[in-house]
């Protein structure tokens, strides 16, 4: 069975890289609209609040972009400083949410990283191995972008 939460995990991702790469001027603002707006539409089963908030930092993106198309003006100095704003609040989310996912065992993950030495693991997937000293549930290759468990992670008895 496929693991919402991991594939939610992915959209994070992309939703964190489409943002890097807006905030780097790589993509434009249009993109970076339609490309949040497809790839929310992914995430399943996400908390009501979490998408409200989202929508709302979005939807003042859309907001700006669609009034300077209608009256055919640049974006004013103070509408780029909310755009600014509001993408950094939209890429808080989906860092939350990714941390969110990484603090928590995956029981549908079942590849389990393997310990090399005190700061290095080893991918069994990929068998790739990547500098890791996290003490998350989850890690994520960054070879072949699997999560896994982390071999560090040890339960706090209650
Ligand atoms: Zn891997």
């Amino acid at each position: 069975m496929e693991s919402i939460k991991d594939c939610n995990r992915k959209q994070y991702q992309i939703i964190i890289e489409r943002i890097n790469w807006f905030e780097k001027g790589i993509l434009e603002l249009t993109s970076l609209i339609d490309d949040l707006e497809s790839l929310q539409g992914y995430l399943q089963e996400v908390d009501k609040k979490w998408r409200s908030e989202f929508y709302k930092d979005w939807g003042l993106l859309e907001e700006i972009y669609s009034v300077a198309v209608v009256e055919n003006e640049p974006i004013s100095t103070s509408d780029r400083e909310k755009i600014a704003q509001s993408v950094k609040n939209l890429k808080k989310l989906a860092e939350d949410a990714l941390n969110e996912y990484l603090e928590q065992p995956d029981p549908l993950i079942l590849n389990t990283a393997a310990i090399i030495d005190d700061e290095w693991l080893m991918c069994s997937n990929c068998t790739d191995s990547w500098k890791c000293t996290s003490n998350n549930a989850m890690v994520i290759c960054p070879a072949c972008n699997e999560a896994l468990h982390n071999p560090r992670y040890h339960i706090e008895s209650a």
